[in-house]
């Protein structure tokens, strides 16, 4: 049988490396930009000192108020600061927060982007902005929202504790994983998320061998490119749509929610995604996808239940009726039933039944 597909490649250059961030000055030159403006957060004041030095003369601002969820106050403050200093391209150093107020700034003044990931989430790689006011989050995509230039640094990346290396490395597994059952997936993203399943399972499995050398932290950072490109060019489905109502609404962390909720997501829609499942298994060299990556997760001492990540038990019937309010595609039907029981599994972190087993209240 032919398969019909339609793949769109997103214009980013991608430089990967170590000791790549030294190469700032050239990407901001080679764009024909000239005044920069810096964003870093205060926990990543002294990479922001880093690339400011390397960046030389071509630094005129800085900007260290990146904060979480993307609030448009900080946005507004940071384009006084951009205006101010008259500059024509921002190069962000930090995690998947300072990219969104990046791409915040370049949407509304189509200044360009240089950005310089330090978590896994791989926003960089993805034309998509979610902006909260009034505790509101919003999402747009829009081509000037990509990032032109990403700068990988796997020493740079390197700094990055291991409790927070591994619940980010499983938000990139999240992203790979839900590429390969996404309704418009296609060749080419299939081949980007396997190869990133292999490269966090890699990765992951080494940080719980005590392993935390470069090499680990380049597969999970070659991982997270890659899922990311996923996530920016295939849909998402249930699993994120979930992590988006449980961080957006109940004030969740984002990276810890995705640890948590991955196994069940991948369990709900395993009987209706199989062969999805079964590659994403064999990409982790495991027989059960969503046990091996619940297993993952517990070894390496990451969150495993919604109650240690601070949801509260009289919230769980609100979260599901919100996740399932507006329809969206997914494999399995998403109903309000097994939605809730996903929820109570997650919520008690009970290890996903292996799959083909019945579970009660799926579809
Ligand atoms: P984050 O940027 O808030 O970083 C998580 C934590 O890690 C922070 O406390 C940060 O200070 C710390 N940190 C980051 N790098 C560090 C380092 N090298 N050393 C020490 N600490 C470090 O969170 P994130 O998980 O990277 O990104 C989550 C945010 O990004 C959410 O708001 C999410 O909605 C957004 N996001 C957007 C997209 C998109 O495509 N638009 C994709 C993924 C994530």
């Amino acid at each position: 049988m032919v398969t019909s597909f339609v793949h769109t490649t997103h214009p980013a250059r991608i430089v990967f490396g170590v000791g790549t961030l030294e190469t700032v000055a050239d990407e901001v030159s080679r764009l024909g930009r000239s005044r920069v403006l810096v964003l870093a957060s205060p926990e990543l004041a002294e990479a922001g000192d880093r690339v400011e030095k390397a960046l030389g003369s071509l630094a005129v601002a800085r900007f260290d108020g990146a904060a979480m969820h993307t609030p448009v106050d900080v946005t507004e403050t940071a384009l006084g600061v951009l205006r101010g200093a008259g500059a024509d391209c921002v190069v962000a150093v930090g995690g998947g927060s300072t990219t969104g107020l990046s791409k915040a700034l370049a949407v509304r003044t189509g200044v360009d982007q240089v950005v310089l990931p330090t978590t896994y989430a791989g926003s960089e790689v993805t034309p998509v902005l979610g902006e909260t006011a009034d505790g509101v989050k919003t999402t747009r995509s829009a081509p000037e929202i990509l990032p032109e230039t990403v700068i990988y640094d796997v020493e740079l990346s390197a700094g990055l504790p291991v409790a927070i290396a591994v619940t980010s490395a499983v938000n990139a597994l999240a992203h790979a994983v839900e590429a390969l059952y996404a309704p418009d997936a296609e060749p080419v993203v299939d081949a980007l998320a396997l190869d990133a399943i292999v490269r966090l399972a890699s990765g992951l499995r080494r940080l719980g061998a005590g392993v935390d050398d470069l090499d680990t932290r380049a597969d999970l950072l070659h991982g997270a490119w890659l899922a990311g490109t996923c996530l920016g060019a295939v849909g998402m489905a249930l699993h994120h749509k979930l992590c988006h109502t449980l961080g957006g609404s109940f004030n969740l962390p984002h990276a810890e929610v995705h640890t948590v909720i991955l196994p069940h997501a991948a369990a709900y829609n395993a009987s209706a995604a199989p062969a999805a499942l079964a590659r994403t298994a064999r990409a982790l060299g495991a027989a059960d996808a969503p046990g091996a990556i619940f297993d993952l997760a517990a070894i390496l001492g990451a969150p495993t239940a919604l109650r240690d990540i601070g949801m509260r038990a009289e919230d769980l019937d609100a979260a599901a009726d919100l996740a399932t309010r507006n329809p969206y595609a997914n494999p399995a039907p998403v109903t309000r039933a097994g939605v809730r029981h996903l929820l109570d599994d997650a919520f008690y972190g009970r290890r996903p039944a292996a799959s083909g087993e019945p579970r009660a209240g799926a579809p």
